[in-house]
Parts: C-alpha cells; structure tokens; sequence
C-alpha cells in the first residue's frame, strides 16, 4: 500500500472499523465503493484570450441516509483518488455528526494562486456547470474547501439558478450571508475543532488556560482554530501556512499575525516571532497539535517526532494509518477528523435548513447548536473508544459506519 494514496488509507480504516462491527458480508463490501463519480475536462477562456483546458471531479460515496454534502477543492494536486477519500470521510462524518446526509466530494486541478480573479470566476461557472447533472438542494450540496470560499459558492449558487430562472440558495453552504449564507458558518469548523480540543484537555485534566499550541496551516480552518484558541486563554506558540511559519514560545498575537496575513498574504516576516519550518513545527513539544493544511503531514517517517499531548485534526486525513499506529502507542490523544472537524458541516447543515425554510437564525442560537452537536459527539466516541478498548479514530469510524449500514439495511438493497 502507498501511504501517500488518501483513499488506500481511507479504506485501511475504515477496513480497520469493520472488524468491530460484525456487518454482513455484502453490506461490508458496498460501503467500500463511491456510489458515483464524474470526471469533467472542460475549457476555460483566459484573460489573454487563450483556452485552457481543466480537469475536474465529484464523487458521491453515499447516499443512504440523505443528499451528499462535501467541499469543492481547487489545488494543483487535487487528483480521483483524493476526491473518492474526501468523499468517503464526508460519509462518515455526516454519520459520526448526527446529521441527515450522505458524502460528496469535488476538486478542480489548478492552482488558484496562479490565475487572475475573473478566471477563477470564468472557471467555477463552467466547473459548477458540469457538475451540476449532479448537484441539487435534494441531491448533493457542495461547500468551501481548500484553495475555495464563500465567494466561489456565490458563483456556483448564481449559476445553477441562473439555469433554472429563479434562486435557489439552498443548493451550496458556505454563501455569504447577503445571499442565504447562515451566520457562523466561516467559523464554525475553527470553532468545532476547539470545542473538540477544550473536551479534551478536560478529559485528560489538563489546564485549558495557557495551554500550548501549534497550528499547521493559516487558512479557514488553522486561522479561526488558532484565534479560538487565543480566545480561550491558550498560548498559540507555532503557526505555518505554505510559504513559511513562525515560533514565538511566549505566544503569538492571532488577531495580530491574522491583521499581518491580511496584509502580506503571508504568515512570515511577522515581528517578535522566530522563523520554523513545516517539520519543526510537527515535532513540537505542545500541548496541543492543529494539523489543519492537507492529508498525510504525519506519517511513518515523522509521527516518531510528534510529542504533542492532544492532536486535534483540524484538515481530513492528516494521520496515516502507519502513522497512528505509532501516535497510539506513544499515547498521543488523537481528536480523529471526521470528529474534530466535523463543525463545519454541521453548521453546512443549519445553512441549508435555514435556507429551505427562507428562516434564519440569530448567531448565539447557532454556536449554541454547534457546540452541543460537537461535544455530543466527542463523548459518544470516548465513550465507544472505552467500551470497545478501541482507539479514538477507530471508535469515530464505528459509530459512523454502523448509522449508515443500519440505514441500508433498513432501506433494502434496490430492486
Ligand atoms: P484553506 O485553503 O482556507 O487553507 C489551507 C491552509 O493550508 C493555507 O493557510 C495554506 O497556506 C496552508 N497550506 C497548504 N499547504 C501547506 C503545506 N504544505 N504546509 C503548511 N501549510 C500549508 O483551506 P481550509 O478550508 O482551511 O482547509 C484546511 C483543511 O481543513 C483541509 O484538509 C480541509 O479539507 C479541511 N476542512 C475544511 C473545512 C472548511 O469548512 N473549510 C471543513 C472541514 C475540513
């Protein structure tokens, strides 16, 4: 098996939470399968007027327990494979998380960095175009990922309604609020990961207060997590985005380094703090541990070097399964993903209600929500964990996994 291929590593656990579950045969085998998935090449017109071809994804894992929902990626390395994982995690996550949806994912193969503001509008109108045989408010509902944002779901919602004459909000979570967006939704899966993480440092007794953490990555996620963080009183010591990152034992200002990225795109060269690359940052001696970038950061060759007390996977699939092996029996305390930022699609879902019922709801009501969604869920998954002598992740992907084979079950397999 290749360790660096997301889904071989999405099925060795969900392989790994089978053995758990006792599932029959034919049952087993299914949920191993995207339900569908669409590859799209289609052309873009650049500003100097030449075409430039694209190529693009949306996979569908599931859908027994409702319409998908899952993020829409723009990156250079987006590739099937990685879409079937994101895909696959999403199933697992809107299970884990109580909610009535099914896993969906999508990409785009381009670096979003490296095109001007009108072509990356010219190619999310064409992109949500070609996958709109898929994407509907009852079928599948796309959001912010890596590389997107509530801008890039506007085009995609004005597009399809474009389409069929008339808006339709509901189709896409993350919008801006002018537009249908719910209230909380930016922050939500930063704040998710810290309602997570504050549960577990109560479970391991540990101060809340002053409390060391580093974070990799410094976009929606890694940013709100860290300034979360320093709202809680913890001390945000290390922070990395893709150009660089920066230590400062004493902690960092967030809303400071937050006020220096606005400016300089960048989280480097931001005073009273020392320059730290990826690989230092993984290996710190923290409390707390937010790998909020891409998948495979830790991996066999470097979960040796990880001495945080709590990992708090704030991106999807961040761990190998070699890599956990070695962080479980190190005793690291592992918030798995589809758990630890499982926020954002929660509050996906209250925007999507919202939207449906042309009702909305005020901020406090939302975070309330959100927070009550996580940590319900965190002590179902310590609970399993401990009842099954099981590890955290394993635990997360047992209680997801059964919800959506009870419902296959349930609904029968058609004809
Ligand atoms: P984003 O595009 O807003 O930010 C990504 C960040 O990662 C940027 O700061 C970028 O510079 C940094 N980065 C990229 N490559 C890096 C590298 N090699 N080393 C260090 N930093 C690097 O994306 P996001 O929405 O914050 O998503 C981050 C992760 O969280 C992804 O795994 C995504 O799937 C997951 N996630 C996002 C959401 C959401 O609501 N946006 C919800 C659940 C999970």
């Amino acid at each position: 098996m290749t360790e660096s291929n997301a889904f071989q590593n999405a099925l060795a656990q969900y392989d790994r939470a089978a053995t758990h579950l006792n599932l029959k045969r034919g049952i087993a085998e299914s949920l191993r399968y995207p339900k569908r998935e669409l590859t799209v090449n289609f052309p873009v017109r650049m500003d100097n007027g030449d075409v430039k071809m694209f190529t693009g994804y949306r996979v569908h894992h599931n859908t027994a327990l409702g319409p998908t929902k899952g993020g829409i990626r723009f990156h250079q390395d987006v590739s099937l494979d990685e879409v079937r994982a994101l895909a696959m995690w999403m199933t697992w996550k809107c299970s884990l998380m109580g909610l009535p949806y099914g896993g969906a994912k999508g990409g785009v193969i381009v670096d979003p960095k490296n095109l001007s503001n009108n072509e990356i509008e010219t190619l999310t109108r064409r992109y949500a175009t070609e996958i709109s045989v898929l994407m509907s408010p009852q079928q599948d509902v796309p959001a912010p990922d890596v590389g997107t944002n509530g801008q890039i779901m506007a085009w995609i919602m004005d597009t399809y309604s474009m389409h069929h004459g008339f808006s339709m909000p509901a189709v896409v979570t993350g919008k801006p609020v002018e537009i249908g967006g719910s209230l909380g939704r930016i922050e939500a899966t930063g704040r998710g990961v810290m309602f997570a993480a504050r549960e577990a440092l109560k479970q391991l007794r540990m101060n809340i207060e002053d409390a060391s953490v580093a974070v990799q990555g410094f976009g929606n996620v890694g940013s709100i997590a860290a300034r979360t963080a320093h709202e809680m009183g913890m001390r945000v010591v290390a922070v990395t985005d893709v150009t660089g990152g920066v230590y400062n034992p004493q902690g960092i200002d967030i809303p400071a380094l937050i006020a220096h990225l606005n400016s300089t795109r960048s989280v480097t060269g931001f005073p009273e703090a020392d320059s730290i690359s990826n690989a230092e940052l993984l290996a710190l001696k923290v409390d707390l541990l937010i790998p909020a970038a891409l998948e495979n950061q830790i991996t066999s060759a470097n979960a040796k070097d990880v001495k945080c007390k709590v990992l708090a996977e704030g991106a999807n699939g961040p761990t190998t399964p070699d890599a956990d092996d070695i962080l479980n029996d190190k005793g690291i305390f592992i918030i798995p993903d589809i758990l630890c930022n499982g926020g954002g699609v929660v509050v996906s879902y209250f925007e999507w209600v919202q939207d449906l019922q042309s009702f909305f709801w005020e901020e406090a009501e939302i975070n309330k929500q959100l927070e009550r969604h996580v940590v319900g869920a965190f002590r179902r998954v310590i609970e399993a964990a401990q009842c099954l002598k099981i590890d955290n992740r394993t635990a997360a992907q047992v209680l997801a996994i059964r919800r959506v084979a009870e419902a296959t079950m349930i609904r029968g397999i058609y004809p």
